[in-house]
C-alpha cells in the first residue's frame, strides 16, 4: 500500500478505536488465516468473581483472606483483582476495616502461574497447581477434589499456600464477552479459524472453548509456550494474529504476524502489540482485518 493509503487507513482505524502502529501490521492483517485468542480478559470479560472460598487448614477466614489478598495486591491479573475485591467485601460484611490491606514484601509475579511474597512472617503463594508444584507444595486429595469439582463447572480455582502448605482455595467465574461467540463464527465465515490459548487449566479451558465455539484449545501454556504455539502455526505457512491482554501474552503478541492487544489490557501487552483494540470489543479484530483488506485491495 502507498504511504497515503496507510495513513488514511490508520486514521480511519483510530476513529473507530482500532489503533494501528505502523504500516506493516496493516499490510499483514489481510493475510491472517488463524486468530489465536487468549482466554482470560480477552475472550472473557476479565472481571472474574470469587464464587466460593474453601479452607483446608484451621485458620480464621479473614486471616486467610488478608494473606491471600496482600500477596495479590500488587498484581494486575484479573484473578488477583477478584480475590482482593472479595476480601474487601467480606471485611465489610464482618464489619471490620475494609481498605487497610496487610503489606507484602518480596512480591514476585510468576506469569501464567501466580504470585508470591512474604506477608507478616508467612511465605504466601497464590496461584495454580503449576506454581505449587514448582515450589514443592504438596496438593492432597481433598484439594484435588475441590479443584476438579469446580473446574467441571467452568470455574478457575486459585490455590493459596501459607508456609508451603495449601491453606485454602478460591473458585472463580469469568463469563465470556457477549460478542465472543459471534466473532468466532463470523471469522469462520471469512475462512479464518480461531484457536484458544491459555495458561489456565485444561478442564476450565475446554469448557469455555466449547461455550464460545472454538474447537482447538491449548491450555496450561506459559508465556513462552504461547509464543512457541504461534510460531508452530506460522511454520504451517499460516499468517497468524494473536489477541491478548496480559503480560503473559506479550511474547506471543510479538511473535505473531499481527499482535492485537485489548485496550484495557496491561501496558506491556499494549506495547508488544501492533494493533490496540481501544474499545475492548472483539468485533474490532474483524474491523482491523477488514481495514487491511480494503486498504490493500483498493490500490490494486
Ligand atoms: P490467561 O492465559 O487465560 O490470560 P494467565 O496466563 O494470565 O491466563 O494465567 C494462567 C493461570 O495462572 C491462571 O488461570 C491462574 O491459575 C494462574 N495465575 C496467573 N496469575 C495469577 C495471579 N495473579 N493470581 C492467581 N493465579 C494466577
Ligand atoms: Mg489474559
Amino acid at each position: 500500500a502507498t504511504p497515503t493509503a496507510v495513513m488514511v487507513a490508520t486514521g480511519k482505524g483510530a476513529s473507530q478505536g482500532v489503533l494501528i502502529k505502523g504500516g506493516s501490521a496493516l499490510e499483514k492483517a489481510h493475510k491472517v488465516k488463524t486468530v489465536v485468542f487468549d482466554k482470560t480478559g480477552t475472550l472473557t470479560v476479565g472481571k472474574p468473581k470469587v464464587v466460593s472460598t474453601k479452607l483446608f487448614l484451621d485458620l480464621a477466614v479473614l486471616e486467610f483472606l488478608d494473606k491471600a489478598s496482600a500477596a495479590e495486591a500488587n498484581s494486575e491479573h484479573p484473578l488477583a483483582k477478584a480475590i482482593v475485591e472479595h476480601a474487601k467485601k467480606l471485611h465489610q460484611q464482618y464489619g471490620s476495616h475494609s481498605d487497610v490491606l496487610v503489606e507484602v514484601k518480596d512480591f514476585e509475579v510468576h506469569p501464567g502461574a501466580g504470585v508470591s511474597g512474604n506477608v507478616g512472617n508467612s511465605v504466601v503463594l497464590v496461584g495454580n497447581r503449576k506454581l505449587m508444584l514448582a515450589s514443592q507444595v504438596p496438593i492432597g486429595t481433598e484439594v484435588e477434589d475441590y479443584v476438579s469439582d469446580n473446574e467441571q463447572l467452568s470455574r478457575t480455582c486459585v490455590l493459596v499456600a501459607i508456609d508451603r502448605e495449601i491453606a485454602g482455595a478460591f473458585a472463580i467465574t469469568d463469563p465470556l464477552k457477549p460478542e465472543a461467540e459471534r466473532v468466532v463464527s463470523f471469522l469462520r465465515s471469512m475462512s479464518i479459524s480461531s484457536i484458544m490459548i491459555t495458561g489456565d487449566n485444561w478442564a476450565t479451558a475446554s469448557a469455555i472453548a466449547k461455550e464460545v465455539g472454538i474447537g482447538t484449545v491449548f491450555a496450561e501454556t506459559d508465556p513462552i509456550g504461547k509464543a512457541e504455539k504461534v510460531r508452530e502455526l506460522q511454520m504451517q505457512g499460516l499468517a497468524v494474529a494473536m489477541v491478548g491482554d496480559g503480560i503473559n501474552d506479550s511474547p506471543a503478541l510479538v511473535a505473531a504476524d499481527v499482535g492485537m492487544a485489548i485496550g484495557a489490557g496491561t501496558d506491556v501487552a499494549i506495547e508488544a502489540a501492533d494493533i490496540v483494540l481501544i474499545k475492548n470489543n472483539l468485533e474490532d479484530v474483524i474491523t482491523a482485518i477488514d481495514l487491511s483488506r480494503k486498504t490493500l485491495f483498493r490500490i490494486r
